[in-house]
């Protein structure tokens, strides 16, 4: 740290993303990526003449994309902004809904907390309860922006459409910010509360699903009154925040319907399976609506396990907070690579 560093932040802890290596030797069930190509209709849509037009700034209000996602989920396209990544998106939340403090489940992605942090922003957690299950009630009375990932990070767990809705009853004076980043892996999107609703904000994006993770888009679909002050934020921060690449990118992969449909249907499939060798192996395994899965065995720890696994050329996630140290997270791949990573982990565990 220089001596020029803000005083305030000297103490942020970055979060911190899982390995992505430049070599493609390991089999990557690390960062919950989409084993399957990005849509055709995206990647044809990447001409000479786009590239040319490179040379001028994108359109700041991402129009076609917007109209694309709005298109899709039945709203307007005042009802949605996009952004570089949903990471973006949740840090323009943070910014324009946190001056009341923020909460949200002791486990769950990590940047809610680094987010916090960087902006000064007082949070409160509420403990998943024994089964890891976000405790719905734990939310009444919050009196603070909430901020849930559903499916949530780290465990998968999935809460109901009416779940959600007594969350946003419970919580008329405050923003409910809903993260469904794995939502399209078995769960119901909230999409249409954010209708009746006018604390709803739905988070959502290209990187898991649409397998384009590279690409970096993320949108939110609210009332048109939430998406203003969004707006205002990202144009007081960097009003061409979508590129004109991506912003096609992302554009052809939600009109491509069929092609998204397959592949969520093939993970849940391969997730399926996947759950059940590892439990005939005797593995616990937290229920998962998402793109992966949490798993543990008394044979071995969470960091040891990973470590064997990378020696064998495959990389998980392993967590070292307290409540999920003994688990490894698995990316939820093709069925090729779940065989190779079934294969090694009977080798690990002796079976
Ligand atoms: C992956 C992930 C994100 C970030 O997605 P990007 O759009 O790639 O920034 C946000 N929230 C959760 C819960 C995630 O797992």
């Amino acid at each position: 740290m220089s001596k020029f560093f803000a005083e305030k932040l000297s103490g942020l802890k970055p979060y911190v993303p899982g390995e992505q290596p430049k070599d493609e030797v390991y089999i990557k069930l690390n960062t919950n990526e989409n084993p399957y190509f990005p849509s055709k209709y995206s990647t044809d849509a990447i001409t000479p003449e786009e590239l040319e037009k490179l040379k001028l700034y994108s359109d700041p209000e991402s129009i076609n994309l917007k109209n694309a996602i709005a298109n899709y989920y039945g709203v307007s396209a005042q009802n949605v902004i996009v952004g570089n990544g949903s990471d973006e998106i949740l840090a323009f939340i943070f910014a324009a809904y946190g001056a009341h403090g923020v909460v949200f489940p002791d486990i769950t992605y990590g940047f809610y907390k680094v987010f916090a942090q960087l902006f000064g922003i007082k949070y409160q957690t509420v403990p998943l309860d024994g089964q890891f299950k976000i405790n719905v009630d734990g939310y009444k009375k919050a009196d603070k922006t909430v901020i849930i990932a559903n499916p949530n990070a780290q465990t998968g767990e999935y809460l109901t459409l009416s779940q959600i809705e007594s969350l946003l009853i419970n919580n008329p004076k405050n923003v409910v910010a809903v993260d469904e980043a794995y939502i399209d892996f078995g769960g119901e999107s909230a999409v249409k509360l954010t209708e009746k609703y006018g604390n709803l904000i739905i988070v959502q994006t290209f990187s898991k699903s649409r397998s384009l993770a590279g690409a970096r888009v993320g949108f939110a679909v609210a009332q048109k009154s939430l998406i203003d002050d969004l707006n205002k934020v990202k144009n007081s921060f960097n009003p061409y925040n979508v590129n004109r690449i991506s912003a096609i990118l992302a554009e052809k992969a939600i009109n491509d319907v069929d092609y998204f449909n397959q592949n969520c249907k093939k993970i849940i499939k391969t997730r399926t399976r996947l759950i059940a060798e590892l439990q005939s192996m005797g593995f616990y395994v937290i229920p998962s609506k998402a793109n992966f899965i949490m798993a543990k065995t008394e044979k071995i720890g969470g960091e040891k396990f990973y470590k064997e696994l990378k020696e064998r050329g495959i990389l998980v996630r392993y967590f070292s907070d307290e409540r999920i140290k003994d688990f490894i997270r698995i990316t939820v791949g093709t069925d090729g690579q779940t065989d190779e990573l079934l294969k090694q982990i009977k080798q690990i565990i002796g079976e």
